[in-house]
């Protein structure tokens, strides 16, 4: 116990000196390219652990720095690991061909989806929705096998892609407004105005629940995501007009570097007219973070977690997640360079 605690201490401290380093050296990192932010990302995976129920939520709370820490790992991989960026999304408006309900023609089972539209397809335009199934499954085969590194590492990931699926410039091929003179706005919903407002949020969103059938509600949770497009884009524009380039964006010093940024009357305007948009997908992500945990482990034969209490990460996953950060201190991003 002593010297877990020692090794937390050491090892939580190298992390604040990454992140205040990362900070410096990158200083947009925290407002354009990860979703939700490292903040949100974080504030999602740790609010979630307090859905669970009394049987999952010693186990969890006793992790609950690990769980916090490591919701952003998925986005530091997308910089070391090829193929790592098309799991954080879906373009489905790629489907929409001809006007049609992209919803109606997908797929929802991955081997339907590959049949029909082959296997390079999905993956060059993104497979939050089947991967998200795939890291559940992972956590539950980590709660047969009771093995802790797994749990805690699978439960961090599966909260960061749930994250994603909530976002809804994470389901579309116009994901920076790119294609409609709007670039820069995935950064202003997910990290900018998180990043201003999330103190404010009402994060009491009740208890996880059992998700009877988890690829049903993925797919729903994105449909929410992509109904709520049209206004992310629609409000972005018709602020811009109104406000003179000069009010939209501001200058601010991060670290050593000034940088460009929208500025706060912009931003606050844009979350006002969202009208409680980007809290209310934040609250759904953390209620369905906390389900998929839940539903991880009553598929698992509900394993007796008080017997792992006690039971810190081992050496190997610590070197493991060590050598992720120095890759992400030098990393390039492998794959899509964008906003997701
Ligand atoms: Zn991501």
């Amino acid at each position: 116990m002593e010297n877990w605690f020692k090794y937390k201490i050491k090892f939580f401290g190298i992390l604040t000196i990454a992140f205040v380093f990362a900070g410096m050296s990158r200083p947009t990192a925290s407002t354009s390219s990860n979703a939700w932010g490292f903040y949100g990302h974080k504030r999602i995976n740790r609010v979630a652990i307090f859905t669970l129920p009394p049987e999952m939520f010693g186990f969890y709370k006793e992790h609950i720095e690990y769980i916090t820490e490591h919701a952003v790992d998925p986005d530091k991989r997308r910089y070391a690991v090829k193929g790592e960026a098309e799991c954080h999304f879906i373009d489905i408006d790629h489907y929409a061909v001809g006007g049609v309900n992209p919803f109606e023609v997908v797929p929802r089972q991955w081997t339907k989806a590959i049949e029909k539209y082959t296997e390079d397809t999905l993956h060059a335009y993104g497979i939050v929705p089947w991967h998200i199934q795939l890291m559940k499954l992972k956590l539950q085969r980590a709660f047969e096998a009771k093995n802790v590194d797994l749990i805690l590492k699978y439960s961090a990931d599966l909260g960061h892609y749930i994250g994603d699926a909530h976002v809804p410039l994470h389901t579309t091929e116009n994901y920076n407004g790119q294609l409609t003179g709007q670039k820069g706005i995935h950064g202003l919903w997910e990290s900018r105005l998180v990043e201003i407002n999330m103190e404010e949020y009402d994060y009491f969103v009740g208890k996880s629940q059992y998700l009877s059938n988890p690829l049903n509600y993925t797919w729903g949770v994105v449909e929410q995501s992509h109904y709520a497009l049209d206004s992310v884009l629609r409000f972005e524009k018709e602020l811009t007009e109104k406000f003179p380039s000069d009010k939209k964006y501001a200058f601010e010093q991060r670290g050593n570097t000034t940088v460009q940024t929208y500025s706060m009357e912009f931003s606050q305007a844009y979350h006002e007219r969202l009208n409680g948009m980007v809290e209310r997908r934040m609250r759904n992500a953390i209620i369905a973070v906390g389900s998929f945990w839940y539903t991880a482990w009553v598929d698992a034969g509900q394993p007796d977690l008080s017997k792992l209490q006690n039971i810190p990460p081992s050496p190997e996953l610590l070197k493991e997640i060590a050598d992720l950060d120095a890759l992400f201190e030098k990393g390039e991003k492998q794959g899509r360079a964008c906003e997701h």
